[in-house]
């Protein structure tokens, strides 16, 4: 819970804000970027909510923060937050919020599909939060569970435990040491079910792989997310723990690839058309190896 004696100065006066607590994940300034900012090296309110639509936005960045960072001085139902998890983005995508200061505030998406389709899919791993868990309960639970890397598996196990449901990990991350049951190898693409491929693209992390759903959601993990800055799309140099040229070598992998939604677990989630994000690829690729 956030601590009013914590506040940070860089909040403008009013009912919410955040405190030194954060970690600087950016959940709230991606999340409601008309109220949150990224001041530097962490996060501030530089709008106060006046609206029910906005207050609402403020509310769910306050149950999606990873450190409860953030906190108000008036009370608020946190049902207007609670509620609106998990998130619809498009057709059956849903964004999980509730993130995990485990996975530094990692984004993660729940697929919902029919038994016959396969079932439901979680793909990286929310905060196992009792409020989060009863709605994806209700929502028919979780049968597959898809982990981009090893810095983003949360409360992987608990999920596993709650709901039963079998784990997808490539073998470089240590997904046998974690237990997961569906274990990848090498650097070809596996089809995980009928509509789900799993793509390795080594680099930030040297077992980190992609997952594409019907050829239209491409869910990224830490290889590739949005720069509304520069507006294209981009990778972390800062971050490629385990090799840039590698990672670079797997960004060209998905030129290969048709795809319409970019939903990273760190950085900017992004969507276009499909020959546009091929070209905004393109120009990502370019764009790293001027880094190299
Ligand atoms: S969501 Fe929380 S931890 Fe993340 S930047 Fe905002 S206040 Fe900081």
């Amino acid at each position: 819970m956030a601590n009013l004696q914590h506040r940070l100065p860089e909040n403008v006066p009013g009912d919410f804000f955040v405190d030194s607590s954060c970690i600087d994940c950016d959940t709230c300034s991606q999340l409601a970027p008309g109220i949150y900012r990224d001041h530097g090296d962490q996060c501030s309110v530089h709008h106060q909510p006046e609206t029910d639509d906005e207050i609402r936005l403020a509310m769910m960045a306050l149950v999606a923060c990873p450190t409860g960072s953030i906190g108000s001085t008036v009370k608020h139902d946190a049902h207007i937050g609670i509620d609106a998890f998990p998130l619809l983005m498009d057709d059956e995508v849903y964004f999980c919020g509730f993130t995990s200061e485990s996975s530094f505030g990692g984004w993660s998406y729940l697929i919902t599909r029919s038994e016959a389709e396969g079932g439901n899919v979680l793909i990286d791993s929310p905060r196992f939060a009792t409020q989060l868990v009863k709605r994806i309960d209700a929502m028919h639970g979780i049968n597959r569970m898809l982990l981009t890397h090893k810095d983003d598996i949360a409360d992987h196990e608990r999920f596993r435990k709650h709901f039963g449901c079998e784990r997808t990990m490539h073998a470089a991350d240590g997904a046998q040491r974690l237990g997961v049951e569906n274990i990848i190898n090498g650097e070809e693409p596996v089809l995980v079910d009928r509509d789900i491929l799993a793509i390795p693209t080594p680099g930030h992390t040297r077992g980190h792989m992609v997952f594409l759903y019907k050829k239209r959601f491409l869910f990224t993990g830490d290889h590739l997310a949005w720069s509304p800055i520069r507006q294209s799309l981009t990778a972390f140099r800062s971050v490629a723990w385990y090799s840039w040229t590698e990672q670079i070598r797997s960004m060209e992998k998905l030129l290969s690839y048709s795809f319409e939604w970019v939903l990273p677990g760190h950085g900017n989630f992004h969507y276009s058309n499909a020959a546009i994000m091929r070209a905004d690829l393109e120009r990502c690729v370019t764009w790293m190896r001027t880094r190299n």
